[in-house]
């Protein structure tokens, strides 16, 4: 069971917002809300301090408070790579998955459910990329399965230093980024 997590190399990442654009569209995000977007923060240390610029979703988290909290079982691990998902039907916007949630991933969609970054399950299911990873111009957005140490997305992580946003919530994060 493939557990699919996404690297995005920070080094490559020109703020372009390809990403953003292509996910309202393919998700249909309505006017004032975004799926993804991009975040700047300068990291390092003097003499050598950098901008980074990344592009965010939510983290598809191993440990989702998002989904214990859920009183419905509207959000729930979707088997199919071990995403974490909502059922807009079962949902009754009662927002305790926005509060859970650390990286303020989710926001009640105007027809009133929860709504996020998908990973694009039904374009995977096709055997197709997530349309944020499929239109990124340089190429710096990588997508696969974490748990199998051939693929591309793991032999990233294990040669190249990165980061996951506030590992300290626990939540385990599975957005990773190249630095
Ligand atoms: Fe960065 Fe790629 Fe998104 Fe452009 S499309 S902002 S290069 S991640
Ligand atoms: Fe849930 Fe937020 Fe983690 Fe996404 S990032 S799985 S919405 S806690
Ligand atoms: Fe569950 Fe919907 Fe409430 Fe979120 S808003 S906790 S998905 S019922």
């Amino acid at each position: 069971m493939a557990r699919l997590g996404m690297v995005i190399d920070t080094t490559r990442c020109v703020g372009c917002m390809d990403c953003v654009v292509a996910c309202k569209t393919e998700n249909r995000v309505p006017e004032g809300f975004c799926r993804d977007w991009i975040a700047t923060e300068t990291r390092g240390t003097f003499p050598t301090p950098h901008l980074e610029i990344r592009s965010e979703r939510c983290n598809q988290c191993d440990e989702p408070p998002c989904v214990s909290c859920c009183p419905t079982g509207a959000s729930h691990v979707e088997p199919l790579g071990h995403t974490v998902q909502v059922s807009p039907d079962m949902c009754i916007g009662c927002k305790a998955c926005l509060a859970s949630c650390p990286y303020g991933a989710r926001f009640i969609h105007p027809d009133g459910y929860a709504s996020k970054c998908t990973f694009c399950l039904h374009r995977v299911k096709d055997g197709l990329l997530p349309a944020c990873v499929s239109v990124c111009p340089t190429r710096c957005m990588h997508f696969g399965d974490l748990d199998d140490p051939g693929s591309e997305v793991s032999r990233l992580l294990a040669s190249r230093n990165h980061h996951a946003l506030l590992p300290e919530a626990g939540t385990g994060p599975r957005v990773f980024y190249l630095i």
